[in-house]
């Protein structure tokens, strides 16, 4: 399975906690031009991805005049923010149909909408209506992910978020008419102002709406969003690290009475409903993204990326613009050997699958063997009966990040 990620860097106002690249906008003829742009990125890479990168210029990838960049049956489609479902549905369709036309192979040009094995669309509560959901559904979305995130309405506005728990309720009983059989809301705990009493209440609400799939977030203080001045500014502490870790296993305890499967450190799912795309990226599976501050991989050593500038995007993808243009909005890295190994523990330690040590080479098994044998004498680690498999125990999850840099190189 390969991913390909589309990024909609619009938000019609932004949320205090967040600093996802996107920009304030409602202005339905910039986003016209900035699908104009994504259409020509989609196309240029399909002719052209990974030259930047010495070491890729001969790979097959390079040779894309002749061969579908997408070979694989079904690759995921993943169309992420910002606010997608801010774009108008044409703006949507235009850019489905760039993808099929120029990502996928022509034995999927056949008019059907089910070409991509999973095909997920992030959308805000307030934004859900009966036509753009009749619209989302005949683009092929098999996937919602609702940005919900309290069904308290005095924490929502506290964030900054434009739904009401009411909206949010209203979203997912109207996407369950229109067809939607596999929805994933966003919840956020660990935060001033959420007790105990309101998590669980929001737990409740979310749980009684019978989703498939539930991904929630630990508020961070992000340099760059609201939240992250006010606590430059002394107006803001995030709450104590023993409130988190309640919440979160709080929350554990919810989902799992409930049936769900952790299977990521944020995430849940009912049995057959884990995000196959996401999963992807927990596997270092190739994906491509598109779109400002969007982030490629080759599944080898190779990363990409687009600087995060909408005016900079806009001006280096039209059919007028040159290579050098383009290099200039674009970043790459080479990974080197310590860099995929710790990119590999801290990516397969999130799952629940765990880590398959045999993936190391032998010299830096050995270096990492005592930390290995002390993490699982601590119950910090635990073998899978496939004995080459270690992962953190689900209860430890909350602590993964100093187990994982346990076993950096
Ligand atoms: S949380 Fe979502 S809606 Fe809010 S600012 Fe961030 S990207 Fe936009």
């Amino acid at each position: 399975m390969a991913g390909i990620y589309i990024h909609i860097p619009f938000c019609a106002s932004f949320c205090r906690y967040c600093s996802f690249y996107s920009e304030r906008c409602r202005d339905t003829r910039l986003m016209a031009r900035y699908v104009d742009a994504l259409s020509e990125e989609i196309r240029v890479v399909r002719l052209q991805v990974h030259d930047l990168d010495p070491q890729a210029q001969n790979r097959p990838e390079t040779r894309l005049q002749v061969q579908p960049l997408y070979p694989w049956a079904q690759p995921t489609l993943y169309i992420g923010g910002g606010t997608p479902s801010l774009l108008p549905p044409e703006q949507l369709e235009r850019i489905v149909t760039a993808v099929r036309q120029y990502l996928l192979p022509a034995a999927t040009q056949n008019g059907h909408n089910d070409v991509f094995g999973e095909f997920t669309l992030e959308a805000n509560p307030d934004d859900i209506t009966p036509e753009s959901l009749a619209a989302w559904k005949r683009l092929g979305v098999n996937r919602l992910s609702l940005g919900v995130q309290s069904f308290d309405d005095g924490l929502l506005r506290w964030m900054g978020r434009r739904h009401t728990a009411a909206q949010a309720e209203k979203a997912v009983r109207m996407a369950r008419e229109a067809g939607f059989d596999n929805i994933s809301l966003d919840l956020i705990f660990g935060y001033v102002g959420l007790t105990d009493d309101i998590w669980l209440d929001t737990l409740d609400h979310a749980l009684a709406l019978a989703p498939e799939h539930l991904s929630c977030y630990q508020m961070s203080v992000e340099e760059g969003s609201t939240l992250g001045e006010e606590a430059a500014a002394g107006a803001y502490a995030p709450p104590a690290q023993e409130t988190c870790a309640r919440q979160y296993a709080l929350l554990r305890q919810r989902v799992a009475a409930a049936g769900f499967h952790h299977y990521e450190i944020s995430n849940f799912a009912r049995p057959g409903y884990e995000s196959r795309h996401n999963s992807a990226y927990w596997r270092r599976e190739p994906y491509q993204g598109f779109g400002p501050g969007a982030h490629s991989y080759d599944g080898e050593r190779l990363r990409r990326w687009n600087n995060p500038d909408l005016d900079a995007y806009l001006a280096a993808f039209t059919p007028a613009a040159t290579d050098t243009d383009r290099r200039a909005v674009m970043g790459s890295e080479t990974l080197s050997d310590t860099d995929l190994w710790n990119e590999r523990v801290m990516l397969a330690l999130r799952t629940a699958a765990g880590l398959d040590l045999t993936t190391l080479a032998p010299e830096h098994r050995a270096a990492i063997a005592p930390a290995v044998e002390r993490l699982l004498a601590e119950g910090l680690l635990e073998r899978l009966p496939q004995r080459t498999l270690v992962r953190i125990p689900a209860e430890r999850f909350f602590i993964s990040d100093s187990i994982i840099s346990d076993l950096f190189l």
